[in-house]
């Protein structure tokens, strides 16, 4: 039985209504309103002949059982930023809830093959300042240490935070128990971009999430009067920097799809009367192909180091997270193709992910990954104001649904 579109939007609006205020989704991972979003879903599962399970980590697991343990899973987050759009994540989850009941409808609740569909454990990082918890768990490249020591807004650690859910952070590595058996990952999700818009396509396979490098650089030079230092003598550290800031926008124009951000600039002693004898600004820069990356974090390096040179200040890096490139599954990429363009009755788009996802974490296995985007109105994402045409989210339910039958299909022959 084809998914059904209309009750996606409609599950869509009730979970923005239950867990969203004037302004935006409040589903801010390991709080009240979170879990009322997870007892929401649960209660979605009432008529249908699944067990659901929650590992280690949080994630939580809803699991059709079938005539072979391989499994198919489908899956995003539920979690949201606070004051965060109605869709980022929770189209996700309750799009692969449709396609699992109409799975188990089809099949008399007896598939040929296990349909797995997760809720990952705060993706969007928003309280504890670390994205993709509950998938990095699952893919063992969490570091409790790390984790352990992170605090919210209010100093409630997120250990503690963790407890108050029932986690036990020594054991979160145990959700890598979840990975026995599957054979395919599937997740559908907005761009969060303006790309699919600007082409106005609905939709776009997803080719892998892009890497990243995100660093901190601090330039050093003299703080001075500012009505004593005449303009020559100066040793001006926001200079320096400033001239990096513009620098990386030509780095990135280099490289078709490469993106480079300087998101944050910090001066010191930061007042008017003073030449800044320290700047600390920061970089994210981000491309799909490693070797372009790479490239492009040189010649960032090479850029602060003339230009702190110029200004006769001196410039260190110290790297605060990077992110290798994870392609997803060719055969996986294809299927994905073939059923956006049945469709929509014309050949499929391809993209890279700027914002990293959940199946990112599940690729990194080795387990066969795709992702599909549908477009976001504006690109805007993260937002209240977050939206996507209807009719882009009916043909995204209806090409998901068409990707998951091509992919069970795929691993028939596996
Ligand atoms: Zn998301």
């Amino acid at each position: 039985m084809p998914a059904d579109p209309n009750r996606v939007i409609a599950n869509l609006r009730e979970l923005a209504a239950l867990t969203g205020d004037a302004n935006g989704a409040q589903r801010v991972a390991f709080t009240p309103t979170w879990q009322r979003a997870r007892e929401w879903f649960a209660g979605k599962l009432a008529d249908l002949p699944v067990t659901r399970n929650l590992d280690a980590a949080g994630n939580s697991w809803v699991t059709l059982p079938g005539a072979s343990p391989r499994s198919l899973v489908l899956g995003s987050h539920l979690d949201s930023v606070p004051n965060g759009g109605w869709l980022d994540g929770a189209l996700g989850v309750v799009t692969a809830l449709e396609v699992l009941s109409g799975i188990a409808r089809d099949c008399g609740g007896r598939s040929p093959f296990t349909i797995r569909v997760v809720d990952w454990a705060d993706e969007e990082g928003a309280r504890f300042g670390r994205s993709l918890f509950g998938s990095s768990a699952f893919a063992g490249t969490h570091s409790i240490a790390a984790d352990r020591a992170r605090t919210d807004r209010d100093g409630i650690t997120l250990e503690a935070a963790l407890a108050a859910c029932g986690i036990d952070i020594d054991r979160i590595g145990e959700a890598a128990r979840e990975r026995e058996g599957i054979a395919a990952y599937l997740e559908l999700h907005i761009e969060q971009g303006p790309v699919l818009e600007r082409l106005n396509l609905p939709l776009g396979a997803v080719l892998g999430t892009k890497g990243v490098e995100r660093h901190a650089i601090t330039f050093h030079g003299q703080e001075a009067h500012s009505g004593s230092t005449p303009m020559a003598d100066r040793r001006d550290a926001l200079a320096a920097a400033a001239r990096l800031a513009l620098e990386i926008r030509t780095i990135a124009t280099r490289h078709s799809d490469s993106v480079c951000t300087m998101g944050s600039v910090k001066t010191f002693p930061g007042i008017v009367t003073a030449v800044a004898g320290r700047c600390e600004v920061t970089l994210d820069q981000r491309d799909l192909d490693a070797t372009v990356l790479a490239t492009m974090f040189r010649e960032a390096q090479e850029a602060s180091r003339r230009f702190a040179a110029e200004e006769r200040c001196t410039v260190e890096w110290s790297r605060i997270w990077s992110i290798e490139p994870i392609a997803f599954h060719p055969a996986l990429i294809d299927l994905c193709r073939e059923a956006i363009a049945e469709t929509l009755g014309e050949p499929a788009h391809s993209l890279p992910s700027g914002p990293l996802h959940d199946a990112a974490e599940v690729a990194r296995l080795g387990i066969p990954t795709v992702m599909m985007f549908t477009q976001s109105l504006g690109g805007i994402s993260h937002n209240k104001i977050e939206d996507t045409r209807e009719e882009h989210l009916r043909l995204a339910v209806t090409s998901f649904d068409r990707l998951a039958a091509n992919t069970l299909r795929w691993m028939e022959s596996q």
